[in-house]
This record gives structure tokens, sequence and C-alpha cells, in this order.
């Protein structure tokens, strides 16, 4: 079949048969945990510099959160302490292709939020003065230029934000083709090879144990996404972290009625590479409560107060599951790593039929386009909606490089850059101070710039 039209174009990087490794290498310079964009790209920019790396994914590599998501690049809309990294991550999207020899599928096309009131534009107009600072092409458009860029939109569209140097790309193809890079280049990147615990020696970390035997080493990176904060409970690191459901779909090729990324409260598109668009419902974000909301409430009072618009709470299956989970285990036994291999929320069907009729009714040209392909993906997230970046205070060697909220994928390859500069001692000229874990335990204001 034409893969444009195959039913699983982007799942299957989450439903092919697991690859098992015969063997784990006795030694590393340092262990990736988990082959998302962040261990993927860290990998990369570590064998850059020499520096092996073993990444240890306990699924496929993109499984998760990196091929799941809406596949948007963009500097728009961020939080200013993110800045200096998407602006670099937006540099080497440009040139990976030509870098890697594969294809990722990014293209510069542009992100545009619309306004459906006076009060959204002046919400907008505060961001210009970020993108000034930071010397960003961004503006105002309406009229006109609004139409030329997103075409048959609906009449009460007063007008959009638009940064015309934002991109989009792939997921289902980036973080693969990023690893391949990094393999090439000398790292040994694993599937089916969950991290079940880390071992110390002298206080310091000295291996991680894995399923399929133990990994020597000074320094790990736990790049775990949504399981960062359960892998760092269960040795002695609280991180907080939640998580919510997006859903989202894929359509047929279709007209053309805008190029790059567009975010309306209704609804949130992307032209992909193959013609059809990546879609989301612009406005809704399921969370199930969990003894995780329930145990970093007060830290995520703001932030929650942000999306409660949003968010649609309910709680259930998800509560009972996290209950029972163990928080440690033995590092002989299985784990709830291997239990579950990968992280496959069921896409919320009331949401796909509200996109299907928010999708028709804000671009009638798209009225009746078939949606071939949907999915979920779980969004993890900080009280401040900005990743955790650095070493664990009380285990030298232990790093994390977690919490990338919804906009990860973009910020993806220039995190790499800058984790690895941190573990290889290199400077990427990026600054992660901001990012470091203490700031939710050592006083500091727990300050969300932007939404999840
Ligand atoms: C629906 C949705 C839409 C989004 N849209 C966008 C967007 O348009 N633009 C954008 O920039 N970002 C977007 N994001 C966010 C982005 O996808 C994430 O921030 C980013 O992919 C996080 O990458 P990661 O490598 O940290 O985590 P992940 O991609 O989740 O990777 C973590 C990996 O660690 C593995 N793992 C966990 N524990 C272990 C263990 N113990 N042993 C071995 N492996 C382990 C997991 O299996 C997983 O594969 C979206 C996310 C979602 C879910």
């Amino acid at each position: 079949m034409n893969d444009t039209f195959a039913r699983d174009t982007v799942s299957r990087t989450w439903t092919a048969p697991v690859a098992f490794p015969e063997s784990v290498p006795k030694k590393a310079d340092v262990v990736i945990i988990g082959g998302g964009i962040i261990g993927v790209s860290t990998a990369w920019f570590l064998a850059k510099q020499g520096i092996r790396s073993v990444v240890c994914e306990k699924g496929h590599i993109a499984g998760e959160q990196s091929g799941r998501n809406w596949g948007w690049v963009r500097q728009q809309a961020r939080d200013p302490r993110e800045m200096p990294m998407i602006i670099e991550s937006l540099r080497i999207w440009r040139g990976l292709e030509v870098e890697i020899g594969e294809e990722v599928g990014f293209t510069t096309a542009g992100c545009l939020f619309t306004a459906r009131s006076e009060k959204d534009l002046e919400d907008f107009e505060a961001w210009l003065s970020v993108s000034r600072q930071f010397g960003l092409d961004t503006r105002i458009i309406s009229g006109k230029e609004l139409e030329a860029q997103v075409r048959g939109g609906p009449a009460d569209w007063q007008g959009a934000i638009y940064t015309p140097s934002d991109g989009r790309a792939e997921p289902h193809k980036a973080a693969p083709a990023i690893a391949r890079a990094a393999a090439r280049l000398g790292a040994t990147v694993l599937t089916g090879c969950a991290v079940r615990g880390v071992e110390r020696e002298a206080g310091r970390v000295s291996a991680v144990v894995t399923e399929h035997g133990s990994i020597q080493t000074s320094a790990v990176l736990c790049a775990a996404g949504a399981w960062s904060s359960m892998f760092c409970r269960s040795i002695g690191i609280s991180l907080p972290q939640l998580k919510v459901r997006g859903t989202v779909a894929r359509t047929a090729p279709a007209d053309v009625v805008l190029n790059g990324a567009v975010f309306d409260k209704r609804i949130g598109i992307r032209r992909r590479q193959d013609g059809g668009y990546t879609i989301a419902h612009g406005s809704v974000l399921d969370h199930s409560l969990t003894p995780s909301t329930l145990r970093h409430s007060l830290k995520f009072m703001r932030a929650l107060k942000r999306e409660l618009s949003v968010l649609r709470l309910s709680i259930g299956r998800d509560f009972i599951d996290e209950w029972r989970m163990p928080t440690r285990w033995a590092l002989d036994q299985v784990s709830p790593f291997e239990n579950q291999r990968v992280l496959s929320p069921e896409p919320n069907k009331k949401v796909l039929a509200e996109l299907r009729v928010n999708l028709y009714e804000t671009f009638p040209a798209l009225a009746g386009v078939e949606i071939v392909e949907s999915w979920a993906g779980m969004v993890e997230t900080t009280p401040d909606v900005i990743p955790v970046i650095g070493e664990a205070e009380t285990l030298p060697g232990f790093y994390i490089a977690t919490g990338f909220s919804g906009h990860g994928f973009g910020i993806g390859p220039g995190a790499g850059k800058a984790v690895a500069g941190m573990l290889g001692g290199k400077d990427s000229g990026i600054e992660l101070n901001e990012f470091r874990l203490g700031r939710f335990s050592d006083g500091s204001p727990i300050r969300p710039y932007t939404t999840i």
C-alpha cells in the first residue's frame, strides 16, 4: 500500500516487534536511559566529541513522546529561559538532513497562532518583546497577509502572531534518524533494554543495571521522558513531574490551506511532508488524577491554574495502576519498565469526534478529508513547564534531562547539544543554570511562563 494512505505510517514506530540485544557492553563513558529525541540527540553530540555512550531504550526509539508529537519546531511563545536553546536547535534542524544524510522532514514553514479576540491579540503583543530581545522575525499579521498564510480561515479571526523562521519536522522519522547517525559515529543504541536502576561506589554512580546485565560507567543520563520521575524516585531523588494525555490524528493528503503550523483555540494543525495534516484539538488535554497529582499538587498549583480551561480531569484506572506500581524493586527482578515496554495511551474518542468537527468547520476546504490514523501520547511536564537539566546534587554522576513538556521535540537537538556539552565538559554556549533540579526545593519561586 502507498505509505501515505497506510493506517500505521506513524504508529508503526511503536507497534513493530521490539528488537532485543544479545548482550550489553561491559563499560561506557556515558549511559543514556531513554531513546527519545533528547537521549539520541545527546548521544549524537557526545559521539561528535569522541565520547562513547550507550543508549538504553526499553521499547522502541521514538516509541513514546518523540514519535507521537505534533511535529512543531517553534520558537514562538516560548518561555524566555528556553530561547537560547531553541534558537540553537533550529540552527541544527536546518542543517540536519545534510549533516546526517537522512530525511527528517524538516522545513522552515512558519508558525502562526490565531486570535479570536482583542484579548488574544494583546497577549500576543506581550510576547513580541521576548521575540525582539532574541532578534526573531515574529510579527502580528491580519487581513490579506493572514489569508496568504492560511487560506479560507474563519471570518472571526482578528489576526495572528506569526514567526516565519519556525519549522516543522516528521516525528516518526527524526529521532530514529538521529539515533542511526549517533550509531554511525560510535554510539551503541539498544532497544528492548530497560534500565532497572543504578549502582554506587564511594557515593557516586558506578554502573547501571539493565535487564540484560550491568554496564560500568561514571556518568548516567536519565532522559526517560514520562518515566523519569518514577526512575528517580526509585533511587531516592524527588523529581516533580505530571502527565497529560494528548490525542492526535493524521489526515490523508489534501488541498493546501497552510504550509506550516497553525494554532487556533479549536485546532492545532500542521502540514505534513506527505501532503496530509497532523491535527489535534486546540484546547483539550486529559489529565487522569494519580497519586503523583496529589504528591506534587502544591508545586504544580500555578501551572494547573493556567491550564484549567483546557484540562479535562478524570479519576479511574490510572489512579489504581499507579497506586499499585512498586516504587522500589530488586535489580535482579523484572522491573515496571519491562512490564510496560511502551507507554501507549488510547486516543480519546470524544476528543477525536470534536476534532473532526473543528477541522471541517475551521477549514471548510478540508471538509470531508479522511482521517487515516489517530494515536495518543503522554506529555510530561514540570511545575514551571521548562525542563530539568543537570546533575543530581545528592548523587554525583547521575544527570537528568527531562520534563520538556509539549515542546521538547523542536528543542531536542539543541538540548542534546547542551546536555552533551555538560557531560563532556565542553561549553555549548547554552546556559543551563535555570534548569537545575534544585530550583524546586531551594525556595526559588516557581514561575510557569507558558502553558504545557
Ligand atoms: C501529543 C503530543 C504532542 C506534542 N507536540 C509537540 C510539538 O509539536 N513540538 C514539540 O516540540 N514537542 C511536542 N511534544 C513534546 C515532545 O514530544 C516531548 O517533549 C519530547 O519528545 C520529549 O522527548 P524525550 O526524549 O524527553 O522523551 P520520550 O520521547 O518520551 O523518550 C523517553 C524514552 O525513555 C524510555 N524509557 C523510560 N524509562 C526507561 C528505562 N528505565 N529504561 C530504558 N528506557 C526507558 C521510554 O521508553 C521512552 O522511549 C508533544 C508531545 C505529545 C505527547
